[in-house]
């Protein structure tokens, strides 16, 4: 299926515009009309991240006329292994004041918009509106399902991609001629099921297949070329090295874009809607949460704590709090790794940030270990509070 251009071209390019972008111009299906079509295209991008990144060069140096940013960050240390729109100078930077620069070092003749905020229901049709087209390089759900919502109501093409570890998804969602993000996932997966890239981690160069896919595709629903992925999902596995293309169809039964719509506005609440903590787990922690102070509090005064590390081995291999014991949550959820613990000692549990380890500490709870208790914020907080001198990752 091929769609008519998304943007109408702009009156002229000017000798500038020729030169620098004389190798889109020799190319017959692009040529000056679809140079100009890229001039006047306005393109969103939500993230300046490990996506948001490659896209945002690409579709600068492609010579996308307005790149608005959006992303409330600052570039972290260990942003700079995959997000390389940012560099050393950067750490500490807002991403999208960073991401504005390198993006007018490599065409000052795109116009960019910054918006220093985080997306929320207040601002997202006001934004979005601005825009012919979005780019959605977010990392969690709760952002996703907005992004989602947002596009359908207002009518807007967005191209989505994910990734995780060496495993990578894009695609074209756009209501008005296929399938929306909820007619593939109608629902978010349970909270702690799926973990972030934060906790499972990413090779960064995935980054990089996703996004130019991304970008492709941008490029492609502006100037009306070839076959846009709406309808189609790509799945990409870095260490197979193969691209597969899966038919996805419109869901007549989707609760945002079917026949019969449930969801008509913004939900009230997308953290609420994909669940960060489990209510096991919510009820779980009340009055069974310490800090990293006390752990070490608890650990000088020589009490008999079995401080249990419920993150991957991988994770443990990069940072431990002195004394953890590893054994991930998953042996935990399984029950398999009960007989493990000890009966008569106190058990401490901590992960990453505190969300795996709430949800450990519930099945804990469920099987008896009625004193068990977790810390809060987890390894972050103990790095944070006790040895910065440690590896934050
Ligand atoms: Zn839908």
């Amino acid at each position: 299926m091929s769609l008519p251009p998304l943007v109408e071209p702009a009156a002229e390019l000017t000798v500038d515009e020729i030169r620098r972008y004389s190798r889109h111009l020799i190319i017959p299906d692009v040529g000056v009309e679809g140079q100009k079509r890229l001039k006047n295209a306005r393109v969103l991008c939500v993230g300046a991240g490990g996506l948001g990144s490659p896209a945002l060069l690409y579709l600068a140096a492609a010579g996308v006329g307005t790149l608005g940013i959006i992303d409330f960050d600052t570039v972290d240390e260990s942003n700079l292994q995959r997000q390389i729109i940012h560099g050393v100078s950067d750490v500490g930077r807002s991403k999208a004041e960073s991401a504005a620069a390198s993006i007018r070092e490599i065409n000052p003749l795109v116009q960019v918009e910054i918006h220093n905020t985080a997306l929320d229901r207040e601002n997202v049709r006001d934004i979005f509106a601005q825009y012919d087209l979005i780019v959605d390089g977010t990392d969690n759900f709760a952002t996703r399902y907005m992004v989602n919502d947002a596009a359908v109501l207002l009518g807007k093409p967005y191209v989505w991609g994910s990734i995780y570890r060496f495993d990578g998804q894009a695609s074209v969602f756009w209501s008005e001629h296929g399938p929306c993000y909820r007619c593939l996932y109608p629902e978010p997966p349970p909270p702690g099921m799926v973990p972030s890239c934060a906790e499972g981690g990413v090779l960064g160069v995935l980054c990089a297949s996703i996004g130019s896919i991304q970008v492709n595709e941008a490029i492609k629903l502006i100037t009306g070329i070839g076959e846009p992925l709406v309808g189609g999902l790509m799945v990409y596995d870095a260490l197979e090295m193969s691209y597969r293309k899966i038919k996805v169809r419109k869901d007549p039964n989707c609760a945002l874009c079917g026949e019969n719509p449930t969801v008509t506005d913004l939900l009230e609440d997308y953290e609420d809607f994909c669940g960060a903590v489990s209510e096991e787990a919510q009820e779980a922690v009340v009055d069974s949460t310490i800090t990293a102070l006390e752990l070490k509090e608890w650990q000088d005064a020589g009490k008999d704590v079995f401080l249990v590390d419920v993150r991957e081995p991988a994770e443990y291999e990069i940072v431990r709090i002195p004394g953890a014991t590893l054994i991930p949550k998953g042996e935990i959820l399984s029950g398999e790794a009960l007989s493990r613990l000890p009966q008569d000692r106190q058990i401490v549990l901590h992960c990453k940030s505190g969300v795996r380890s709430a949800e450990a500490l519930a099945a804990l709870k469920a099987a008896g270990f009625r004193d068990a208790v977790h810390v809060q914020g987890g390894v972050l907080s103990w790095i944070k509070q006790i040895d910065p001198s440690l590896p934050a990752y």
